[in-house]
Order: structure tokens, then C-alpha cells, then sequence
């Protein structure tokens, strides 16, 4: 895998904190060219200044035109992460319009805005890709208070099998993976709390819940040529939680 990475562009949407940052470090160390998009400048500047050969792009992804535009010099892509989530947590009965556009925009039509700039690129110069969409443990299972973010991660797997089919037929590969909690600043959001936390662990078969790297590596799986036959699968990362 070392080599397969050199020389290779990689995009990782999200990088400015997270999974999304540890994964950006973890493929430049493996001599991949990142192009770490974020909403915050400042976040993305503590990025680079961790590693200054990663290249930052600071973009609102909801701004579909503006995201388009930002990608365009970085062309061409093979490798590409769809990160960036946003979580808003509420009790279904209380949940307001403005959460599902959030939701929605940022988790799923991302998705579609970044790697359809990426792919259609691809296939216009015949270069094979691999694309991994970040869902989560929520798009299988129904979890409390969080009725959107599981309707967005649903989505987010859908999408990965109409992508797997239509891209697949150009070499580019599509695939997701579903972790289980990961106590990120979005993982604190639902899981600081000790009792929601005891009772979700009882529930994951190893009895913990996931570090950043135990998602960084599948993703690094998924990317690379280790994985050339798998598409369109949705692979969890979640310690067995699905599995019960
Ligand atoms: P964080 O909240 O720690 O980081 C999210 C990243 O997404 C940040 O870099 C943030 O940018 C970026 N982002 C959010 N909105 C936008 C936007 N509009 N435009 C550009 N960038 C944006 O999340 P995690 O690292 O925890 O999560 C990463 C992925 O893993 C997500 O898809 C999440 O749903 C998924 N996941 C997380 C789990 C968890 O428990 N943490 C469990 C299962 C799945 P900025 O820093 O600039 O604000």
C-alpha cells in the first residue's frame, strides 16, 4: 500500500477535525497528494500545519456551485472520501425543517455535488477511482433523538449502490462504511452522557466504542487496490453492533 499511494490525488471532505483529519494525516504519511476540504479556515490551517504538503480547501460544501469551482483545479482525483457530516440531534416530534435541509445538504447532497465533479473528470480521461462514502451504525439501526441524521445515512447508502452500479461499469469502485460511535466532537454530541453511553456499549459486542483509526484503516482498505473487487458494499465498523 505504501507505494499504491504515492503520486496518487486523494479527497477527503470534512479534514478540518475527526475521522476526516486523521485520515488526511494518515494519507499523506503514505505519500498520497490530499486535498483536505472544510468549512473552517482555522481548522484546515492546523491541519497543514501538522503536515504543510496536504493541500486545504476551504468551502461551505451546501454551496453546490462554489464546491464545483474549489475541486476543478485539484482534477484529477482517484481517490475520494465524502467525509463531512453534521449531526442534529432532536426528539423526532420536535425535529424543525431547517434540521432535514442541514442534514440532507451537507450529508447526502454533498455526496453527489463532489463526486460527481470527481467522476465525470475520471471517466472523461478513462482513469480508474475508488470512492468511500462515510455512513454510519445510524443508517441500519434506529437510534433515539437522532430520526434525521439516520434518514441521512440511509440515504448516504442508497446512494452508494446506484453510484457502485453506475460507476462501476468505468472502474470507479463505490463503497461505504457504517461506524459504530467514535467520540469525535460529533460523537460527544450524542454520547458524553454516561447512561446513553453504558447503554449503547452493552449493545456493541467488544464492549467499546471505536477510535479514529479503527475507521481510518478500512477506509485506507477500501481506497486501495487491496479491496479491487469489492463495490458497493456497506462495511460496519462497529465492534458487532449490527450483528445482534
Ligand atoms: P466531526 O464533527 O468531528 O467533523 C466533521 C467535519 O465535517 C469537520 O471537519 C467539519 O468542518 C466538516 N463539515 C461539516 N459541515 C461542513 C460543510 N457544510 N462544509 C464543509 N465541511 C463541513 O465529525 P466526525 O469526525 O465524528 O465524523 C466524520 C464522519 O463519520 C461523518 O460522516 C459522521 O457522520 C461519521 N460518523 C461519525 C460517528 C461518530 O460517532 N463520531 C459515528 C458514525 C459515523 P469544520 O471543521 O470546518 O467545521
Amino acid at each position: 500500500t505504501e507505494n499504491e499511494f504515492q503520486n496518487k490525488t486523494v479527497c477527503v471532505t470534512g479534514a478540518g477535525r475527526g475521522i476526516g483529519k486523521a485520515l488526511a494525516l494518515r494519507l499523506a504519511e503514505l505519500g498520497a497528494k490530499v486535498i483536505a476540504i472544510s468549512k473552517s479556515d482555522e481548522n484546515l490551517k492546523q491541519l497543514v500545519a501538522l503536515n504543510n504538503k496536504i493541500s486545504p480547501v476551504c468551502v461551505d460544501l451546501c454551496d453546490w456551485n462554489a464546491t464545483k469551482e474549489a475541486i476543478k483545479p485539484h482534477l484529477p482525483i482517484q481517490l475520494l472520501v465524502n467525509n463531512a457530516a453534521v449531526a442534529i440531534l432532536h426528539p423526532f416530534l420536535e425535529v424543525k425543517p431547517e434540521d432535514f435541509d442541514v442534514l440532507f445538504n451537507v450529508n447526502v447532497r454533498s455526496i453527489i455535488c463532489v463526486s460527481q465533479e470527481i467522476a465525470r473528470d475520471l471517466i472523461e480521461r478513462k482513469l480508474p477511482g475508488s470512492i468511500v462514502n462515510v455512513s454510519s451504525q445510524a443508517s441500519a439501526a434506529g437510534l433515539k433523538d437522532h430520526s434525521i441524521y439516520c434518514s441521512s445515512k440511509a440515504a448516504v447508502d442508497g446512494l452508494t449502490r446506484v453510484m457502485a452500479l453506475e460507476l462501476g461499469p468505468h472502474n470507479i469502485r463505490v463503497n461505504s462504511v457504517q461506524p459504530t460511535v467514535v467520540l469525535t466532537e460529533m460523537g460527544r454530541i450524542g454520547w458524553s452522557d454516561e447512561t446513553k453511553a453504558a447503554g449503547m456499549l452493552s449493545k456493541i459486542p467488544l464492549h467499546r466504542f471505536a477510535e479514529v483509526d479503527d475507521v481510518v484503516e478500512p477506509i485506507i482498505y477500501l481506497l486501495s487496490n487491496r479491496s479491487a473487487m469489492i463495490n458497493g458494499v456497506g462495511l460496519p465498523i462497529d465492534g458487532g453492533f449490527l450483528a445482534t
